[in-house]
């Protein structure tokens, strides 16, 4: 359903990506690893329309992204994609209920009816019963599984996680990525999942392993 082919990409005389080759199926996870500074964001953010490559294409169901007007990738992340970073990112002026209705708010629903989805969703986080409360008075594991939620809300297709446990302890980070699988899962939705631990690796259904911007041909990726 997405496809990267030769994504290239420098930063001034940087290079980042060298031609990478990448494809995700429908409702699959694929990690992507390897050792800091080998490119693993940088090819996430090219394949989310994030970041515009310098070469190469990338086709969503397809159609060619990097042909796309930056609104209309905009438009695509906002209905199709969603992304998480390792720092949720939550608003921290609105309650956790709050932040994780705005992407339904943004997209037109009702102010009733986004927040009874946003306190369902928490609640297949397992943090339902912190629906009024404000990032500052949540744990990290706590902020991370309101930003999981806030990221799936609006069921897209695919989702991009960027590190998405990297600011957790071994056991919260696992427990929240089990939580997002089980409900990724679910729904069929895929995930391009960037990480460098060998226990988050361990979920997805296929790892991609990159060395200085390109594919490591041995494959062998951070559980090998
Ligand atoms: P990883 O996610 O595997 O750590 P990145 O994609 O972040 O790797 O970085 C790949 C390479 O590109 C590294 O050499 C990094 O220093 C460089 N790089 C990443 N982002 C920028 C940027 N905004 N400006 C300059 N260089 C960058
Ligand atoms: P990660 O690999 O977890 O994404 P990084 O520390 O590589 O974390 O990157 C964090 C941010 O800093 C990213 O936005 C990236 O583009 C930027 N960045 C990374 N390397 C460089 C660099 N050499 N110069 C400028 N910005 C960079």
């Amino acid at each position: 359903m997405l496809t990267g082919t030769g994504i290239t990409k420098s930063y001034g005389s940087t290079p980042a990506l060298r031609g990478v080759d990448i494809t995700v199926g429908e409702g699959e996870i694929v990690a992507i690893t390897g050792p800091s500074g080998c490119g693993k964001s940088t090819l996430l953010h090219c394949l989310a329309g994030i970041l515009r490559a310098d070469q190469g294409s990338i086709t969503y169901r397809d159609q060619d992204l990097t042909l796309w007007s930056e609104a209309a990738r905009s438009r695509l992340r906002r209905t199709d994609f969603g992304v998480l970073f390792q720092f949720g990112q939550l608003v921290p002026e609105l309650t956790a209920a709050e932040n994780v209705a705005l992407p339904l708010l943004l997209a037109g629903s009702g102010r009733r009816e986004a927040r009874e989805a946003a306190v369902g969703w928490l609640d297949r986080f397992g943090v339902a019963d912190l629906a009024d409360k404000r990032p500052g008075a949540m744990s990290g594991g706590q902020q991370q599984r309101c930003a999981a939620a806030r990221a799936l809300v609006t069921e897209p297709k695919v989702i991009f996680a960027d590190e998405p446990t990297g600011a957790l302890d071994q056991l919260n980070g696992e427990q929240v990525l089990a939580a997002m699988v089980q409900v990724v899962r679910e729904q069929g939705s895929a995930v391009v999942l960037v990480t460098h631990e060998a226990p988050i690796a361990a979920y997805a259904d296929r790892e991609i392993v990159l060395r200085d911007g390109a594919l490591d041909p041995s494959g062998l990726g951070v559980g090998s």
